[in-house]
């Protein structure tokens, strides 16, 4: 479904959003205060243009509103952040997505009554950490201290072995990982067995928790 989507900040956060978001075949309308941050959009967003989203009138004229979304990707700026989310707010967007530095700034972003608030740095520190030493989990989300989803790459060393025999599921199996799908090129087996054969370049997604997981030999 086509949505319009403003995205009010251009660093590499919010630019990359708006693009992925752009190239999903949405409406974005991509603004910074920074005209050079404004060009580099060009062609990458359905409109770019600068302007600064602390003055109520700029947003006003924009028709924010309308929107479906917009999404606050000013991020070192706490007072420009919280300015534009109580300004969206006031003006009555659906949805406000906004971004956050810090936890006081997701906590007063909360308070305020944003939709939802991301905490990038946050969230790739814990994801960095969860696959650090695991050169095969290229994405962990975590969604519980200790239990998380993590994406892993199959290596060739899997080559025809079952998920049951990854080196150590057994203490795992009944107890607490789940395999959740394996994608193999355009194909994807939700829930697979575990007697499910994997080859390598494989993407398995397993549940589960953390100790269980870095018992695998994966
Ligand atoms: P990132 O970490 O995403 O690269 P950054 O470090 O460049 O971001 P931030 O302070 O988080 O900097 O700001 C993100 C973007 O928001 C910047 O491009 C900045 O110019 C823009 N910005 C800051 N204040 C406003 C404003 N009042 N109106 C519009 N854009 C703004």
């Amino acid at each position: 479904m086509n949505r319009q989507i403003a995205v009010i900040g251009l660093g590499s956060f919010g630019s990359s959003v708006a693009q992925s978001l752009y190239n999903q075949g949405h409406d974005v309308l991509a603004m910074d205060i920074d005209e050079a941050k404004v060009q580099d959009m060009m062609g990458k967003a359905t409109h770019s243009l600068v302007g600064d989203a602390t003055n109520d009138n700029v947003l006003r004229e924009l028709g924010i509103a309308d929107y479906d979304t917009a999404i606050v990707a000013i991020g070192a700026n706490l007072v420009a952040s919280v300015m534009v989310s109580v300004m969206l707010k006031n003006l009555n967007v659906k949805n406000i997505v906004a971004r956050a530095e810090d936890k006081l700034h997701a906590s007063t972003l909360e308070r305020l009554g944003v939709d939802k608030v991301v905490q990038v740095e946050a969230e790739m520190g814990v994801n960095l950490a969860h696959s650090l030493f695991h050169p095969n989990v290229q994405a962990y989300m975590e969604i519980l201290p200790n239990y998380g989803i993590s994406k892993i790459r199959v290596s060739s060393r899997f080559s025809a072995m079952s998920i049951k025999e990854i080196p150590g599921w057994n203490g795992a199996r009944g107890s607490g990982l789940a395999p959740l799908l394996v994608s193999r090129g355009k194909n994807v087996t939700i829930k697979p067995q575990t007697d499910y054969e994997l080859r390598p370049n494989d993407w398995l997604v397993l549940a589960g928790n953390d100790d269980l997981l870095d018992d695998l030999g994966i």
